[in-house]
């Protein structure tokens, strides 16, 4: 059975853990857990904000990244930081806004696969229920019948470790100054050092370690007049990548980082002589779920307002250039997604396209590894003129490789996940299409199952450049030592993935690729080490070691 955490639920006591004993906490995110009494109640007049009851509270692990010092998932105490690529999603205006939620989160599964939550609120109150597992594991109808309200948000979540991580899971639910508040975020923040400590100075209580307490945090010390310029002071003062969805008993906020490093969209269902249903998501894939049409993209910098007197925007920061996560288009978005202004599977088949016009070399066949690899694969074939088959099959119950937790369960998982076509392969020249190199050992792997699968020769072709720096913006990325790109040259990794040749897509092209006159600004700092934030040089946190 599904460990849950109910929060407001009517009919349910907080803090029921399915299997644990109601009203204790974990306090550690290192993996000791340890029950605690839990110190915030809802009402309790001893404190201006309330954390989740579920949060880790302050543990060896709860180190925030210095001002200037970005960290990595290995640099912290305890090496388990968790810096998460996720998927959120807001829905206003439905019957029935937490199947919908459901089935949005449903649609941006493969933004992560650890945890998922739903808050829901009908005006008066504000429930909110989150598990460990597949959103359709979690979210039984018995669950969702719990979730009364036309309004919800909702989060799925990955975390680089195999923690405890229901002590993470979002939507948070805290009682401020300023009301209850629900808040759910994509991304990563970077200077969470200087906020909390001047937050602390006036007298905040932090109970976790989780970016979003620090925006609640702002929001609820802020001396502005209203909640919405509150949020609007508060985002403006944190710096990094987020997405965000917030709600109150009777409003949705949705915003977008300055930088606009990830997505965020708007849908919409018209229902006539009634007030549309919004609906914000990471991902456009979400929408066509809902049967919703896309109306637009949050803006970087914005902060957009639904209530029952419809929809309102503002622009809490301008100015700043965009920098855009170009690698949603390369490996994280779903290829039916519309992200920054451009269909992700129009971008991967232009790196492709581009990739063959750069690498070409003589081949019988063109395979992609499955699934991201495929429409590059498509991109590929199409412009070398060369057959493109389906020479590696994918066990598609088994998580992707790059995203799965420990490197003991990546190593197994690559042999559980795929399969060669050995009818397709044997005695062919195979051109294999990949949209990354990691740590190598993966590609290493899966040359050699093409090559004992009898291919006479594997060339690898990647749709992007070498991936030679960390992402400090929310995409689990391993320290520089552990990228095999960092560390050597591209003839040294072709040696040790042992393909007969081995090449990557320029930035140049992968910028072209991703472009097509929208005119989009991106960060491309895992392929330079130039990041669009103020960081201190990476080499100076982690000298790189050889990783081979
Ligand atoms: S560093 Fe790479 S993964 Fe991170 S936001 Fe920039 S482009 Fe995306």
């Amino acid at each position: 059975m599904s460990r849950l955490l109910y929060q407001g639920v009517p009919g349910v006591a907080d803090s029921v853990l399915r299997g644990l004993k109601p009203r204790t906490l974990y306090a550690s995110a290192c993996g000791t857990a340890e029950a605690v009494p839990f110190q915030g109640l809802e009402g309790s007049p001893s404190r201006t904000l309330f954390a989740d009851p579920c949060s880790p509270i302050s543990s060896p692990c709860s180190q925030v990244p210095s001002p200037s010092v970005p960290q990595s998932p290995q640099f912290g105490a305890c090496g388990d930081e968790l810096h998460e690529e996720c998927g959120v999603v807001a829905v206003h205006g439905h019957a029935d806004a937490a199947r919908q939620a459901y089935l949005a989160l449903y649609a941006l599964q493969h933004r992560g696969q650890e945890s998922a939550g739903i808050a829901t609120a009908d005006g008066q109150h504000l429930a909110n229920i989150k598990g460990m597992g597949l959103v359709s594991e979690i979210f039984t109808d018995d669950v969702l019948s719990k979730l009364p309200g036309p309004m919800a948000i909702g989060h799925t979540r990955y975390s680089t470790t195999g923690d405890s991580a229901l002590l993470n899971a979002q939507p948070i639910r805290v009682d401020s100054t300023k009301g209850l508040i629900a808040i759910a975020h994509n991304g990563n923040l970077v200077n969470l050092g200087n906020l909390k400590t001047r937050l602390e100075r006036e007298g905040a209580y932090f109970q976790t370690t989780s970016d979003s307490e620090i925006i609640v945090q702002l929001i609820a010390h802020s001396k502005a007049a209203t909640l919405v310029d509150a949020i609007a002071d508060s985002l403006a003062q944190v710096e990094g990548a987020f997405s965000i969805v917030m709600m109150t008993r009777d409003r949705i906020f949705a915003a977008r980082d300055p930088r606009g490093f990830r997505p965020l969209s708007i849908g919409r269902i018209k229902s006539p002589g009634a007030p549309d249903t919004i609906f914000f998501a990471s991902e456009t894939c979400a929408f066509d779920l809902l049967r919703a049409e896309f109306v637009r993209d949050v803006l970087p910098g914005e902060l957009v307002m639904v209530s029952e007197d419809g929809m309102t925007s503002r622009q809490y920061a301008i100015g700043m250039p965009q920098s855009s996560c170009i690698f949603e288009h390369v490996y994280f978005a779903r290829p039916d997604s519309r992200i920054f202004g451009r269909w992700v599977q129009e971008s991967r088949e232009q790196m492709g396209r581009q990739l063959a016009r750069e690498s070409a070399v003589p081949a019988d066949v063109i395979v992609p590894v499955p699934d991201s690899g495929v429409t590059a694969a498509l991109g590929y074939a199409e412009e070398a003129g060369l057959p493109f088959r389906f020479g590696l099959i994918r066990n598609h119950y088994v998580g992707r490789t790059f995203i799965e937790p420990e490197q003991r369960v990546r190593d197994f998982g690559v042999r559980l996940k795929l399969n060669p076509v050995h009818n397709l392969l044997a005695g062919k020249r195979v051109v294999l299409i990949d949209d990354s190199i990691i740590r190598g050992t993966t590609s290493r792997k899966i040359v050699r199952m093409v090559r004992g699968a009898g291919a006479a020769e594997v060339h690898l072709r990647i749709s992007c450049p070498p991936t030679i720096s960390p992402c400090f913006y929310g995409v689990d990325t391993p320290s520089k030592r552990d990228l095999i790109a960092a560390n050597h040259s591209v003839e040294e990794i072709r040696q040790f993935i042992e393909a007969d040749s081995l090449q990557y897509l320029s930035l140049e092209g992968l910028l072209k690729s991703c472009d097509g006159g929208e005119g989009n600004g991106y960060c491309v700092a895992c392929y330079t080490g130039n990041y669009p934030t103020q960081w201190v040089d990476v080499e100076d946190i982690l000298p790189a070691g050889a990783a081979v």
